[in-house]
């Protein structure tokens, strides 16, 4: 073991990775530095780790979680699979292409507990603050171990930041909120859509949990869903009881006003308007300040933080990849800290010119095919330069586009399609219910057969 100390933030999905990549070196005989994974919850698996609860948790933290009851992975497993750790290796067997939260939650369990690391997360311990001195090249963190209800500091060589980025609300205002009569609630505390059965939802935003938070709604039973959207609709094949209106103006009672001079009466306003990056432990010279946008800010290869290159953060991108994508970034973060990717001769201006080339092309084309496309790229790109196991990426692109044009077919009917493998070549069976008749979410439901 080296005498580094390595810091992590988070034990979600990022995290994991990262504690992955680092086993698998020690695995091979590598030296690898101490690991600490600090995690707030009391379990890991990130925003996969279900609470009903929501506002703040047993120990007085924000709720981390914006998962609900009932969800549906939003696109293809075969887009999101470990290369390291397949669906069948986990289940014994192929599983269907759309699993419920449950089921990818045992998946990313599954790969750590083989990995063996759950005794490098202290779970329940609370970032409080991160210092950097540059006379020592040491960060400090300030950590609240709530089993202990003890605040303590500890020194490291790195901080990896992996604490995700859809869990503090972006919250809008509209005049007449505050005297509107039913039930007014942002997508991060939405959990159950049987709340929904019955009544006249709104839902404001066009982006994805518009969609699937409005589906979900409609699946369980809601009288009409109307969602409304500030740019342009989302413009799938709507059922004949969900209805898409330009953006809300205000509120009066039970009213909403739209901007086209319609009104609509409902029970119910899921705000999904999205979420903010926020990092309330970070100091300004440590915090990345980005919007959410597949060229993040700041980042020179999307993980190294310009202004610290100590420093790293893991999955701060908008995602059409996600495990596949923060297993890239780990392998590559944890060769960065090895010695094994040197980028100690990277000056600042060489990395802030990689960050400006990731936007100008991002820029370039709105498509989303090209945008798909582009994350593919960058995916591929670390993957080279790491011994990450190579994978079909472009096949996964493929799967995305087919999921894209089964979206377009059928809004309510996708997730009956199934895709092959790019880890193991196989096809997934068709699922036995098809999605809007799958009432139970359970594990034990979904893998029947
Ligand atoms: C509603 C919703 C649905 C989604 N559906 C899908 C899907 O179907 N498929 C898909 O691939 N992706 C989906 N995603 C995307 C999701 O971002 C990723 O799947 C993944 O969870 C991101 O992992 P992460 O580790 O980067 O962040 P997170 O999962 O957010 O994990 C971050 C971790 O950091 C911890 N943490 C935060 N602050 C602190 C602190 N101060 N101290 C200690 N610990 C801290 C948190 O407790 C958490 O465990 C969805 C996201 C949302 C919000």
């Amino acid at each position: 073991m080296t005498n580094k100390r390595i810091a992590i933030i988070g034990a979600g999905p990022s995290g994991l990775a990262q504690l992955r990549a680092f086993q698998s070196a020690a695995a091979k005989g590598e030296e690898i530095p101490e690991i600490v994974c600090y995690e707030k919850q009391d379990n890991w698996g990130g925003l996969w780790n279900y609470t009903w609860r929501t506002g703040l948790d047993e120990n007085g933290e924000p709720v981390h979680c914006s998962m609900y009851r009932y969800l549906w992975s939003n696109g293809p497993k075969e887009g999101l699979e470990f290369a390291d750790y397949s669906f069948e290796e986990h289940f014994g067997k192929q599983i269907a292409s759309y699993p419920p939260r449950a089921v990818l939650f045992d998946y990313i369990e599954g790969r750590v507990l083989k990995a063996n690391v759950r005794d490098w997360i202290r779970f329940n311990h609370a970032v409080r603050w991160v210092s950097y001195d540059t006379d020592s090249s040491k960060f400090t963190i300030t950590v609240h171990d709530h089993n202990l209800d003890s605040t303590s500091t500890e020194e490291f060589d790195h901080v990896i930041c992996a604490s995700g980025h859809f869990s503090t609300p972006n919250v809008p205002y509209y005049e007449g909120f505050e005297s509107f009569n039913g039930r007014l609630v942002h997508a991060h505390d939405f959990r159950d859509a049987r709340e929904f059965a019955g009544k006249d939802i709104l839902v404001v935003g066009s982006s994805y949990s518009a969609e699937d938070i409005g589906s979900q709604c409609w699946k369980y039973g809601a009288k009409t869903v109307t969602s409304c959207y500030r740019t342009a609709p989302m413009g799938f094949k709507w059922p004949d009881n969900w209805e898409e209106k330009p953006a809300m103006e205000k509120v009066s009672g039970n009213t909403i006003h739209f901007s086209d001079g319609t009104t609509k009466d409902v029970d119910a306003i899921i705000l999904c308007t999205g979420y903010k990056h926020f990092f309330n432990f970070l100091p300004d010279d440590l915090r990345l300040k980005t919007a959410n946008r597949l060229a993040s800010a700041d980042l020179y290869k999307g993980v190294v933080y310009v202004h610290n290159p100590k420093m790293f953060y893991l999955g701060m991108q908008d995602q059409w990849f996600t495990f596949n994508m923060f297993d890239a970034q780990a392998w590559w973060v944890r060769d960065a800290i090895l010695g094994k990717i040197d980028i100690s001769d990277v000056s600042k201006t060489e990395m802030l010119a990689d960050v400006k080339e990731r936007e100008t092309r991002e820029e370039a084309d709105d498509d989303v095919k090209y945008a798909i496309r582009y994350q593919a790229d960058y995916v591929k790109e670390l993957v080279s330069e790491t011994d990450y196991p190579s994978f079909d990426i472009d096949g996964a692109c493929e799967a995305f586009f087919e999921w894209k044009r089964h979206k377009a077919e059928d809004i309510m009917g996708f997730r009956n399609n199934r895709y092959k493998s790019v880890i193991t070549g196989t096809m997934a069976p068709v699922h036995h219910t098809p999605w809007k008749e799958a009432l139970d979410d359970s594990m034990i439901a979904y893998l029947q057969n």
